[in-house]
């Protein structure tokens, strides 16, 4: 007797468009030589399979359990429908239909099965730089609109040869449905151009060879990449380096660097297990890990830094750039002028870069939005995410509850958006500083695409306290044009609450904030705060003791600033000489005197609590660090030597710290003890690796000490630890040891950065909780 046959209807939700998902249903349905069909819709995949129930069962189990390698499944919904009595298994072209967000996958790097097909000389697509499959190769930078099908991306303007359509509607191939698919006879073409000559291109694999020997000899080249441009120079020549920073306008933040694989990558850095697995993933972030010693690299690249930035080749352009190449290690910087957006077009960059690259090498596929590479550091508390952008986004970051549609437009540095649906948060790639009409144009092509591939409408817009943020003018005005609410969160509150929804944490907690600076509530300038947190309400329960910023954004820019007006505000002024002295000739005595002229009359010197305003205080104290060429520098550098101090800590009991530091209802936290203590080690003569980690200690004890005052009086248990301080990772796994000892909770950054790169999902995320008052 024949069994039965059965139909249903099974709903997938997740990245399951662009990735291969409909091959693989089609195979598992002859697998059990099952009958129905598998179509696209916006919000995912939806199946219906028709055959005897048992048979039914298998291919569900085996479509959770073996899905394609970059497939995420989400969801997977099923309903009994009637049988139809199909006979065959069929494809159906994708529609678009209500419902739920779409996942567009990210850009992945070349898999292994390109990589060998790219060098093997048998291929068709031998060194084809443009090679991909459904397993790898762009897709959110070449999208234009949803559904994700080839007419919808840039490659639309590719007719596809015989050859590769046959490989795109061939089930079985690896290229079946793969968007931007392409081969020598079909695909965009790379050219290699001088500004000198530009109408005189070199094409092909010619293109390649020149700009290998552009850059064996020392020379800058603009390559377009998946998302952007970068600027390359051999890493282990001094002189191309210094030529590149020069020009760039980039004096001494550290640079990437792309190494030609992952034995070189260990010949330069200590790599741990988690590293090398982020290192050779397909996401392939730019990882920032400890240095060998003596460093090999020229000394340029990272100045002052104990670590490297270092990526694998993940396009088939740059693993050629290194095939057969002299050189192991290339600068791999974004393809911008200092505070200027990344270039994405060619004309643009060839306007934007002529005086910084010595040559172009540039092709025909348009990168529809900008998205720079990602940067992840591993610390003892897992992967930390310092820049998300190329291989993360546009995944969502998965929240606890449902969410209303809100779009927040982040905070003026390492600036990103959010936009909240459902339980997904949609952060935007890192856009960047936004210090001009220039990034806020790219911010806004950025929001443009971004609604563009989610299909989906705000009903508020949420964004920072400061009224002067070019997000905040912005958020404003398309809260006019578009009629939509308008919902203004405090820095260090969206800081806080991005951390707790980073963690799927529910309910209050106590939120510390250790930042550079940030609009207060009050008008003041917040850095250093104990916030309590509750839904959309905030309390500020406790700060640092506030200091003079003399000078305004000098301050910011200066550390021997911060380190005067904190020894003025502490009552230690007695102690500037031994500072003036210390910091010798890098600090004129008109300088001197004019800060302690601004001090003495309060001029020009907001008041501010910021714990990156102390460790620049101690920077320039135990380091003699006396200028930030950008932001965090000398923070990075105490930290840096503290990692290399040997010397045991002393034990400090700083409960004692915070007697009398109670004003009324708000606890005030004087950073004196700490600051006396670096100022006797350095006089007695420590070491100032040992001072350095002292002081990181003692303010790891200060924190905890005043975290387990407030949650014993209100009875809180999780403690949120956000701001850009928290990329300090001495000081995040002491504080979050210490914190664990006395029976608190810490939660801390995972899938976003702790740095103001993870505020708008805060402030989206405090927006809903206000629109659901
Ligand atoms: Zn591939
Ligand atoms: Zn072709
Ligand atoms: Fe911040």
């Amino acid at each position: 007797m024949a069994e039965a046959v059965e139909r249903r209807r099974v709903t997938v939700h997740g990245i399951v468009q662009g990735v291969g998902f409909r091959p693989f249903i089609n195979r598992l349905a002859t697998r059990y030589g099952l009958s129905g069909s598998v179509f696209n819709f916006t919000g995912g995949v939806t199946i219906e399979i028709e055959g005897p129930a048992p048979d039914l069962e298998a291919f569900l189990h085996d479509l959770r359990s073996e899905p394609p390698p970059v497939a995420v499944i989400e969801a997977v919904r099923v309903e009994e429908i009637a049988p139809t009595g199909q006979g065959d298994f069929v494809i159906v072209p994708s529609r678009e239909t209500e419902g739920g967000p779409i996942l567009v996958s990210p850009d992945l790097a070349l898999c292994t099965d390109c990589a060998r097909e790219l060098l093997d000389p048998r291929d068709r697509r031998f060194r084809h730089p443009f090679i991909n499959c459904t397993n790898c190769g762009p897709r959110f930078t070449l999208v234009r609109k949803v559904p994700y099908d080839r007419p919808n991306t840039s490659m639309s303007r590719f007719p596809m040869c015989p050859s590769c359509s046959a490989e795109y509607v061939d089930l079985s191939d690896r290229r079946y449905h793969a968007q931007p698919v392409a081969c020598p006879q079909c695909g965009p073409t790379l050219h290699f151009v001088t500004p000198g000559a530009l109408d005189k291109p070199v094409t092909g694999d010619g293109a390649i060879l020149q700009a290998q020997a552009l850059l064996a000899a020392g020379g800058i080249l603009a390559a377009k990449g998946i998302g952007g441009f970068h600027l390359a120079c051999d890493a282990r020549s001094s002189a191309a380096v210094r030529r590149l920073r020069s020009r760039k306008g980039r004096e001494e933040k550290p640079l990437a660097v792309m190494v030609a694989s992952r034995e070189a990558a260990e010949a330069l850095c200590e790599l741990s297990e988690d590293a090398t697995f982020l290192l050779t993933s397909t996401r392939a972030p730019i990882l920032l890990c400890p240095k060998r010693r003596p460093e090999r690299l020229a000394a340029e690249v990272a100045p002052d830094s104990a670590d490297y930035g270092l990526l694998l080749p993940y396009t088939p352009l740059h693993l050629l750039l290194f095939t057969e190449a002299p050189f192991d290690a290339l600068v791999m910087t974004s393809g911008n002028l200092s505070d200027e957006p990344l270039c994405t077009g060619n004309g643009e960059a060839l306007e934007r870069l002529v005086g910084i690259a010595d040559a172009f090498l540039v092709h025909d596929r348009d990168i529809l939005v900008g998205c720079d590479d990602s940067v992840v550091r591993v610390s003892p508390q897992g992967p930390v995410l310092l820049r998300r952008a190329r291989g993360y986004v546009p995944l969502p970051v998965r929240l606890a509850r449902e969410q209303r549609c809100v779009l927040a437009l982040g905070g003026q540095l390492k600036n990103t958006f959010c936009l909240t649906s459902g339980t997904n948060a949609f952060l935007s790639q890192h856009l960047g500083d936004l210090e001009n009409a220039r990034c806020l144009e790219y911010l806004e092509r950025s929001v443009a695409h971004f609604w563009q591939i989610l299909q989906v409408q705000p009903e508020a817009l949420a964004c920072d306290l400061h009224p002067d943020y070019l997000s905040t003018r912005y958020a404003r005005e398309l809260a006019e044009t578009q009629g939509l609410p308008l919902l203004q969160v405090q820095h260090h509150h969206a800081h806080v609450a991005a951390c707790a929804a980073d963690n799927h944490h529910e309910g209050p907690f106590l939120g510390l904030a250790c930042d550079g600076t940030g609009y207060g509530t009050d008008g003041t300038v917040w850095g250093c705060e104990l916030l309590l947190c509750d839904g959309p309400h905030m309390e500020r329960l406790g700060h640092l003791t506030r200091v003079p910023l003399a000078g305004g954004e000098a301050a910011v820019r200066e550390p021997w600033r911060a380190a005067g007006a904190h020894l003025w505000a502490c009552g230690m002024a007695s102690e500037s000489r031994w500072l003036r002295e210390r910091l010798g000739a890098q600090v004129t005595d008109e300088q001197w005197e004019a800060l302690g002229a601004l001090l003495l009359h309060g001029v020009n010197c907001p008041l501010a609590s910021s714990a990156g305003r102390l460790f620049d205080a101690a920077a320039a104290m135990i380091a003699r660090r006396h200028r930030n060429a950008y932001e965090g520098q000398a923070a990075m550098a105490l930290e840096a030597l503290a990692a290399t101090s040997t010397r045991p800590l002393k034990p400090r009991s700083a409960e004692e710290w915070l007697t009398g530091a109670e004003s009324r209802s708000c606890l005030v936290l004087s950073p004196a003890p700490l600051l006396a203590a670096v100022i006797e080690g350095l006089q007695a003569g420590l070491p100032e690796a040992a001072v350095a980690a002292q002081f990181h200690e003692d303010f790891a004890q200060l924190l905890a000490a005043a975290a387990l005052h407030i949650c014993d009086r209100t009875g809180l248990e999780h403690v949120a630890l956000s701001g850009g301080t928290f990329q300090n990772r001495l000081l995040l796994t002491r504080l979050c040891k210490l914190l664990t000892e006395r029976g608190l909770k810490p939660l801390y950054h995972r899938s976003v950065p702790p740095n103001d790169g993870g505020i708008s999902l805060g402030q989206a995320v405090v927006a809903n909780a206000l629109l659901r008052v």
